[in-house]
């Protein structure tokens, strides 16, 4: 019988039940067991009846699914290559990497299923949910009482053995691949061919960073992945979106794959996304405070919008920075820094920056396009005006040059210093966009300019830092970068003292900050360096937060302490807490970047 038939049934015998006369509470009673029956009936042959007469929630409740659940039963079970984007907590993993997987099996004992994750941790989760159900539920045993586990304990074969990664069911075919294996992104396909790929969550802010490691990602599912699986084999992937050029992205336009996404919010319906309507799992009032904490977390979790290409680093907190009348302490070290360019642009960059103690202010910028000559006595000209403690430049071959020039040049007593940027230039960044957000930073700039239309100094240093990295130049953010490097891996007291000269090796003084800069206080929710790591803030965490910096102190020995909160939520929040400092003390202090 097909499934329409039994659905048609199943209305006909609810219809019944509600003409029967007997009382509110006993009709669902008698419509709960009539439908428990349908399901069971349909299990088989329907894979959202398997989901609903097997599936358990953590609650030991069984599931109900919501509508859009069993669109991607209905799509899954006619075979579709499935790229599906769906706003965080839909249930996307236990649909498609446990249910699926078990319900397959079921179908033929002789299929090989891969499960792919960002971790091999994470894909792990998802197999010992599936043994579970092989081994214990009586639900699932009924449906497919054929599988069994082939472990077979004087077997020489590998695969008639259950691990963490991987399990085999009796079956008839001999072959020498697993019934079902996981593995994080990137990593080994064990046997040879495959008939279901699932690939849950393999991208992560982490492995989306940048276009190479994207890149990396769509190669090894083209070249790797994609040669594994026979003529009729079933592509499936879910996650949240990230970048605008990752996996998801690319594979949304090819042909060949179903592509949805979806939106909690109802207005994305213009933009093709499919809204989800499930307010007991996306409670109004938790999600209008992710919202207002965190708005960018909150598009990418349960919008399905990426980040933007370069979605702007600065633009949010520049304008609250331009102070024209910051006050700067006389005492207040000047640090110089130098991003140098050819003659034929104008893109060298001096920019001077105060270090006012708990806050850093930028008092003077200019950029030109000068002959090395020039050059070398604009970088003079600046340390006279701002009596400058280090003169930060970009060290590479080209400006080795600029330097060993300037020396033969009669500016030997200049204190420079040479920065190496490469390595470290995306973390400063983001240390410096989580300072500025903490008003860390302010611009002695001129405010009441028209930055559309003016041409100076100022506000293409602004305009530069408010569109990155969207603007057509950085000479000015890598000035920026180069100085604020230096300012964390300086110790004022040692540096005052003395002039550097580029033949001497400073690096020694220079480097020592044994002391961490960064501590639990500097923490507060919905930073980048979280968003980054992809952690999700809750409520709870507000007050968990608050007790941490009272209580506790980075960086943070594990001597049992103990905490008014649950257990597990705290770790996760303490876990990020230690990450963020552990990030920014590192960005300040990491010597491997000087030469
Ligand atoms: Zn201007």
């Amino acid at each position: 019988m097909a499934i329409g038939i039994w659905k048609k049934k199943l209305q006909k015998a609810i219809l019944q039940v509600r003409n029967s006369g007997l009382n509110i509470h006993k009709q669902e009673q008698v419509i709960n067991v009539i439908k428990r029956q349908f399901l069971k009936e349909t299990a088989k042959m329907n894979f959202a009846s398997f989901c609903g007469y097997v599936m358990k929630a953590p609650d030991g409740q069984f599931w109900e699914l919501r509508d859009f659940h069993i669109d991607w039963c209905e799509r899954v079970q006619k075979g579709q290559w499935l790229a599906i984007h769906a706003s965080a907590e839909s249930s996307k993993s236990s649909i498609m990497s446990i249910a699926y997987p078990l319900w397959r099996l079921g179908k033929d004992q002789n299929v090989r299923i891969a499960v792919i994750s960002s971790t091999h941790a994470q894909a792990r989760k998802f197999l010992s949910a599936t043994k579970e159900y092989i081994l214990s539920s009586p639900e699932y045993r009924e449906i497919f009482p054929e599988v069994k586990p082939a472990i077979k304990p004087n077997s020489r074969s590998k695969t008639d053995k259950w691990c963490e990664y991987a399990i085999t069911v009796e079956r008839s075919a001999i072959m020498p691949d697993y019934s079902i294996q996981v593995f994080g992104v990137g990593g080994p396909i064990l046997g040879s061919r495959l008939d279901v790929a699932i690939l849950d969550d393999v991208l992560t802010l982490q492995n989306t960073a940048t276009p190479a490691q994207r890149e990396k990602i769509i190669e090894w599912n083209d070249n790797t992945l994609n040669t594994r699986l026979v003529e009729n084999a079933q592509y499936i992937i879910i996650g949240n979106a990230f970048a605008q050029s990752d996996l998801l992205h690319y594979l949304a336009d090819d042909e060949k794959y179903t592509y949805l996404k979806y939106s909690i919010e109802p207005e994305d319906e213009l933009d093709g996304h499919i809204i989800i309507d499930w307010p007991q799992r996306y409670p109004v009032e938790k999600m209008e405070w992710e919202k207002a904490h965190n708005p960018r977390e909150y598009n990418r979790m349960r919008r399905c919008k990426a980040i933007q290409k370069g979605e702007l680093d600065f633009a949010e907190y520049i304008e609250d920075a331009i102070v024209s009348d910051i006050k700067v302490p006389d005492d207040a070290l000047i640090y110089t820094g130098v991003d140098l360019s050819t003659k034929k642009r104008e893109g060298t960059c001096i920019i001077d920056i105060a270090d006012c103690g708990s806050y850093n202010v930028v008092i003077d910028i200019e950029y030109g396009a000068w002959p090395a000559k020039t050059k070398a006595e604009k970088i003079n000209e600046h340390f006279a005006k701002h009596k400058s403690t280090v003169i930060a430049v970009e060290d590479n071959a080209m400006q080795a040059d600029h330097i060993e020039w300037m020396n033969a040049a009669g500016f030997k007593h200049l204190p420079v210093v040479g920065v190496t940027t490469t390595s470290a230039k995306s973390a400063e960044l983001d240390t410096l966009a989580v300072e500025l957000e903490s008003k860390n930073w302010f611009f002695k700039a001129p405010k009441e300019h028209n930055r559309l239309t003016c041409k100076c100094n100022w506000c293409k240093l602004l305009n530069e830092i408010a569109s990155h990295p969207n603007y057509p130049t950085n000479d000015g953010v890598m000035a920026w970068v180069i100085c604020s490097r230096i300012m964390r891996t300086s110790s004022p007291k040692n540096i005052s003292v003395r002039s550097f000269d580029l033949d001497a090796s400073e690096e020694d003084t220079l480097l020592k900050n044994p002391k961490p800069k960064f501590h639990f206080g500097d923490y507060y929710l919905g930073n980048r360096i979280s968003q980054k790591r992809g952690f999700l803030v809750v409520p709870e965490y507000v007050d968990m937060v608050k007790w941490a910096k009272e209580h506790l102190e980075y960086p943070f020995l594990d001597d049992g302490f103990e905490a008014p909160f649950e257990d597990s939520k705290f770790k996760l929040l303490l876990d990020d807490m230690v990450e963020f400092c552990d990030t920014l003390n590192v960005t300040s202090t990491t010597p491997s970047d000087f030469q």
